[in-house]
């Protein structure tokens, strides 16, 4: 028998459908994927999430919002999706070799941060590499902070550093801005950014925390070092939506076109990182992943 609601993905967004979806009796399914809690479970403290004074660990915080969920029986499925097929109703869902059907699905897939795939990033990553200025920006006080990237996300990112940090360098590959012209004179205005052009990082260097990152010239090829206590990643995000592609409206960053969280198709829902280009917070996540839970609800009602 179809199930009422499937639920694909386990961040925030997910997991809070998932508890509002038990409590409803919906008696959500939850295909979890290979990284159980999503981005959160990649960093450290989270001090900007409502409820925890003292912050929490972003694992812990996702282990809680699991148990929440799990506590109203919301059912997991510890593996990926692999194919969906919203052609027809009831939605089919592949995993790997087990098959479901489903009356209503969520998408909260997320999306993930690029790296830039050099020695000492998997390793130092949370101990001075990170990719999210908002979380982990306020560990940098009065430090020296590197930001990688060329786009609105750099500028953003440096420009919030500069509430903690005494110099930013922002490090791009080539010799101008993708970012808008604004963000890019605000950030060329600011007496703590530096800008080093047609540059690239090729090593993070450190033992347990960072100390600096080596830098490629890209016109000469000639490399250097430069001493900081942490790396920004700001080359962009992608959002998990390969196995969606030619089943539902995507825009062209491969973001899921929401109105509210309907999507393009009757009866599918999206929230969180994979509909969102603009907040991607775990608490407006979290807000998505209501919604779109309170809309399947409805939507399921007016079925019935
Ligand atoms: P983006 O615009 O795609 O920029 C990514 C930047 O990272 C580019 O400058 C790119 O260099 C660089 N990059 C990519 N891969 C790299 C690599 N392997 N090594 C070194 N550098 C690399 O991404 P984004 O900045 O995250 O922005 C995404 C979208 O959100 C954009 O549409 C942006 O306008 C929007 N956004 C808007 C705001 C705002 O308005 N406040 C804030 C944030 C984001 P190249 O330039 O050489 O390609």
């Amino acid at each position: 028998m179809a199930e009422k609601l499937l639920i694909i993905g386990s961040g925030p967004a997910g997991l809070t459908a998932a508890i509002y979806a038990a409590r409803a009796n919906l008696d959500p399914l939850m295909v979890e994927g290979m990284e159980p809690g999503g981005q959160l479970t990649i960093t450290t403290d989270v001090e900007n999430y409502p409820g925890f004074p003292d912050g929490i660990m972003g694992p812990e915080l996702m282990e809680q919002f699991r148990k929440q969920a799990e506590r109203f029986g919301t059912r997991i499925v510890s593996s990926n999706v692999t194919a969906v097929d919203f052609s027809e109703h009831p939605f089919k869902v592949e995993v790997g070799s087990d098959s479901y059907e489903a009356q209503s699905v969520i998408i909260s897939t997320g999306a993930s941060a690029r790296w830039l795939g050099v020695k000492g990033e998997d390793r130092l990553r949370g101990f001075g590499v990170s990719a999210c200025a908002t979380c982990d920006g306020f560990f940098f006080r009065e430090k020296e902070l590197a930001v990688v990237g060329g786009g609105d996300s750099a500028m953003e990112e440096a420009l919030f550093l500069t509430k903690f940090a005494s110099k930013i360098t922002i490090i791009h590959r080539r010799d101008e801005f993708r970012a808008s012209k604004i963000m890019a004179d605000r950030v060329a205005a600011h007496e703590k950014i530096e800008i080093l052009w047609d540059s690239t990082v090729t090593e993070i260097l450190g033992g347990d925390l960072v100390t600096g990152v080596t830098i490629e010239n890209t016109k000469t090829g000639a490399t250097s070092e430069l001493a900081v206590d942490g790396v920004f990643m700001a080359i962009g995000h992608t959002p998990n939506t390969d196995i969606f592609m030619g089943q539902i409206e995507l825009d062209d960053a491969g973001y899921i076109v929401v109105d509210g969280t309907r999507t393009s198709v009757d009866g599918v829902f999206a929230g969180g990182d994979v509909a969102d280009t603009v907040y991607r917070q775990a608490v407006t996540a979290a807000g998505m992943g209501c919604a779109a839970a309170l809309d399947a609800e409805r939507w399921l009602d007016a079925r019935e």
